[in-house]
C-alpha cells in the first residue's frame, strides 16, 4: 500500500497542470428535433465557436462558457453538467486511484484495461503484445506526428500461407475520446492471444490481416493528459494564429471543405488543404498501400452509434440495403455481449460533415467505411468511468468480429 502522501502528490502533479480552466462552463443538451431547430443550433455553434461535444438524432451536447449562456435561453436546452472543471477534477482523482491500482496489480491480465494510459504506455503495451505473439503480430511506424511522435501500426494475421484480405481499424483521431485507444488496445490483445485458441478468431485471422492504428493523433492525445482535457484537434500552430489545431477528421481528401469550418478557432477547422496534416497524410498513404482491402472502421466516442456511409451527404449509398443489414447485425451482436444499446444509422443522420475518414474509406477506396461511436450517451462523455473500459472493449471486439465476418462473406468489389 502506497502512502497517502504519494497518492496525493500524484493527484496534485496532474490536476495542477491544467492550462485551461473550465470553471463555470456547463454542458447543455439542446433539442434538435426539427430541421429548423437543428439549423438554428448549428448556426449558433458555428457563429460563436461553441464546442459540439456529442451529437444525437434529436439533440446535441454543447460545451458552453458562462458568457454564452444567454444564447441558449429559450432554446429548451438542459444543463447536464453544472461545472465542467469540477467534473474534470473529480475524474482526475479516480484516474490516479485506478492507475495506482493498475501498478499494484501487474498479475491481473485485465488490469491494463481498468484504467487509462498515456501515449507512451499505449505504445509500450502494443509493442509488448507484438513481442509476446511474434508469429501473428508485427508493429511498425507509418510516419511521424507534427511534434515528432511516432505513428504506429500493428498488423495481425494468422500463420497460414493463404493470401489475406485486409481490414483497417483506426482510433484516437479525436484526442479527448479516450475510450477509443483503450478499446483498440483491447481488440489488439484479444486478436493476438485468441489466435489458435478461439475458433472464430482463428478462422478470421487465417483469412484476414487486421491493420490497426490505435493512436493516430498522439500530439493531441498527449495534450489532453498535460494541458487540456477537452482538446480534440491535432497541435498545428496554424501559422501563428492564436487558435491551434486542425480537426483531423475534417482533413481527409474527400469533399474537403464543403461541410466543415475554415476558422482555425473552430473545433471542426479543416486545415489549409485536403490532407494538409502529417497525421492524415500518413494514414492515407498507409491505407492506400494496403492490398486486398475489404473493410475499414474508424472508432470514436461518444453516442453509441454504429454509423454507415455516407457522412457528407444524406444521399443513400448504392449498397444501402446490405450495409444497413450489416449495421443492424452489429447492433444486435453488441447487445448480446453486455446488454448495451447502440443504434444503427447513416453517419449524415447526425449532421452532414465533410473530410471525415469513414467517407474517405468509402468514396476513395470503395469500401464500406464505418464509424463507431462508443459509450456513453453523454452522462460521462469523453471520460467514461474506468469500470466501463472493459465492457466497452468486449462489445466492440464483438462488433469488429461481426463486421469482419460480414464483409468477408459479402463484400466483393474486385
Ligand atoms: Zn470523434
Amino acid at each position: 500500500m502506497r502512502s497517502v502522501a504519494v497518492v496525493l502528490a500524484l493527484i496534485f502533479a496532474v490536476a495542477s497542470a491544467w492550462s485551461i480552466d473550465y470553471t463555470g462552463y456547463t454542458v447543455q443538451r439542446c433539442s434538435t428535433n426539427s430541421e429548423d431547430k437543428r439549423d438554428l443550433l448549428y448556426g449558433i455553434t458555428n457563429a460563436f465557436g461553441i464546442d459540439v461535444l456529442g451529437e444525437f438524432i434529436d439533440s446535441v451536447d454543447l460545451l458552453v462558457e458562462p458568457k454564452r449562456f444567454d444564447l441558449f435561453q429559450g432554446l429548451k436546452c438542459k444543463v447536464i453538467v453544472e461545472d465542467v472543471q469540477k467534473k474534470i477534477d473529480d475524474e482526475e482523482v479516480t484516474l490516479q486511484a485506478s492507475r495506482l491500482e493498475f501498478l499494484q496489480n501487474k498479475n491481473d491480465s485485465d488490469a491494463y484495461h481498468k484504467t487509462y494510459h498515456t501515449y507512451d504506455e499505449i505504445i509500450a503495451k502494443v509493442n509488448s503484445i507484438a513481442a509476446q505473439y511474434p508469429s501473428v503480430a508485427r508493429v511498425s511506424s507509418y510516419g511521424s506526428s507534427l511534434e515528432g511522435r511516432d505513428l504506429i501500426v500493428i498488423r495481425i494475421k494468422g500463420t497460414t500461407t493463404t493470401t489475406k484480405k485486409t481490414i483497417y481499424l483506426n482510433s484516437g483521431i479525436h484526442a479527448r475520446e479516450w475510450v477509443g485507444p483503450a478499446t483498440a488496445v483491447y481488440i489488439i490483445q484479444n486478436l493476438a492471444e485468441k489466435y489458435g485458441k478461439d475458433a472464430e478468431v482463428t478462422r478470421l485471422l487465417d483469412a484476414i490481416e487486421f491493420v490497426i492504428t490505435p493512436e493516430s493523433n498522439p500530439d493531441g492525445y498527449s495534450f489532453t493528459w498535460s494541458d487540456d482535457r477537452m482538446w480534440r484537434k491535432n497541435r498545428n500552430n496554424n501559422q501563428g494564429n492564436r487558435c491551434k489545431g486542425v480537426d483531423l477528421n475534417r482533413n481527409f481528401d474527400v469533399y474537403w471543405g464543403t461541410g466543415s469550418s475554415n476558422n482555425p478557432c473552430a473545433e471542426d477547422y479543416h486545415g489549409t488543404a485536403a490532407a494538409s496534416e502529417p497525421e492524415v497524410k500518413a494514414m492515407q498513404n498507409l491505407v492506400t498501400g494496403l492490398a486486398n482491402k475489404i473493410g475499414a472502421i474508424d472508432i470514436h466516442s461518444y453516442g453509441q452509434y454504429i454509423m454507415r456511409p455516407y457522412g457528407w451527404t444524406n444521399a443513400l449509398h448504392p449498397d444501402e440495403a446490405i450495409i444497413r443489414q450489416l449495421g443492424n447485425q452489429i447492433v444486435a451482436d453488441i447487445s448480446d455481449v453486455n446488454g448495451a444499446t447502440y443504434s444503427s444509422i447513416r453517419s449524415a443522420e447526425l449532421y452532414p460533415v465533410s473530410g471525415a475518414s469513414d467517407d474517405w474509406f468509402t468514396v476513395k477506396l470503395n469500401l464500406w467505411g464505418f464509424c463507431f461511436e462508443l459509450r456513453d450517451r453523454g452522462l460521462y462523455g469523453f471520460r467514461l468511468p474506468e469500470a466501463q473500459i472493459l465492457p466497452t472493449g468486449q462489445e466492440i471486439f464483438r462488433a469488429i468480429l461481426t463486421y469482419a465476418d460480414f464483409v468477408l462473406a459479402n463484400f466483393n468489389k474486385d
